[in-house]
C-alpha cells in the first residue's frame, strides 16, 4: 500500500497534482483543508472551532486534525493507498501518524516537496481566490501569513522524514504536466 505525503506550501499544486496522481496510481485522496472546510460549511461542533482557527491562516490544533486522521485511518484497512495533503503539518501530527500507520501494520512510503518560490505562490493563490471565492485565498495578508506559518512550523517536518530516508523535492515549477511528470518517476520507483 502506497502511503504518499504530498507535502509544499499553499498554492504549491499538492490539490491539483493529487487530482492527477490518483488516477494514475489509483490511489484515494484526502486533503485536511477540504475535510475541514467541508465541517465549517456544515457547521458541526468541529467545524465551528476550526473555522476560528482557519479565519488568519493559522494552523487547526493538532488534536483535532489527528482525531481526523484517525477516522479516516480506521476506515481505510485493505485500501490501495491513499495520497495525504496538506497532512501532517506539524511534528507532532507526524509523529502520531506513524503511530496511527503503525497500528494498521502500514507506514509512509514517500514525501514528495513541491518547491515553488513565495511570490510565484502568492500570484497562484490570488487567482485561484478570485476563480473559487475561497475565503483564504482572497487576501493577500492572509496568503502571505499562511506562508509564515508554512515556513515556522510546517516546513520543518520535512527533517522528520528526510531522517527517515524518505524525503523527495520536486521542483514545482512549470507546467501541470512537466510536474506530473516529475512526480509520477519517483512514485514509479514504489509501484513496480
Ligand atoms: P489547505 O486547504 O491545505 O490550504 O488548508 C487550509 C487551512 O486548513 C489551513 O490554513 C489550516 O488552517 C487548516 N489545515 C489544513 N490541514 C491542516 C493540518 N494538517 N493541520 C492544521 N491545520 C490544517
Amino acid at each position: 500500500m502506497i502511503n504518499l505525503v504530498l507535502f509544499g506550501p499553499p498554492g504549491a499544486g499538492k490539490g491539483t497534482q493529487a487530482d492527477k496522481i490518483k488516477e494514475r496510481f489509483n490511489l484515494l485522496h484526502i486533503s485536511t483543508g477540504d475535510v475541514i472546510r467541508s465541517q465549517v460549511k456544515a457547521e458541526t461542533e468541529l467545524g465551528k472551532i476550526a473555522e476560528v482557527q482557519m479565519a488568519s491562516g493559522g494552523l487547526v490544533s493538532d488534536e483535532l486534525v489527528i482525531g481526523l486522521m484517525k477516522n479516516y485511518l480506521s476506515e481505510q484497512e485493505g485500501a490501495v493507498g491513499t495520497i495525504f495533503d496538506g497532512f501532517p503539518r506539524t511534528t507532532a501530527q507526524a509523529e502520531a501518524f506513524d503511530v496511527m500507520l503503525s497500528e494498521i501494520k502500514e507506514s509512509v512510503t514517500v514525501m514528495i516537496a513541491l518547491e515553488v518560490d513565495e511570490e510565484e505562490l502568492v500570484k497562484r493563490l490570488l487567482l485561484r481566490g478570485n476563480a473559487s471565492g475561497r475565503a483564504d485565498d482572497m487576501s493577500e495578508e492572509i496568503i502571505r501569513n499562511r506562508i509564515s506559518v508554512y515556513n515556522a512550523q510546517t516546513a520543518i517536518v520535512s527533517n522528520f522524514y528526510e531522517k527517515q530516508g524518505k524525503y523527495v523535492a520536486i521542483d514545482g515549477t512549470g507546467t501541470i504536466d512537466n510536474i506530473f511528470g516529475r512526480i509520477s518517476a519517483v512514485l514509479e520507483n514504489y509501484t513496480k
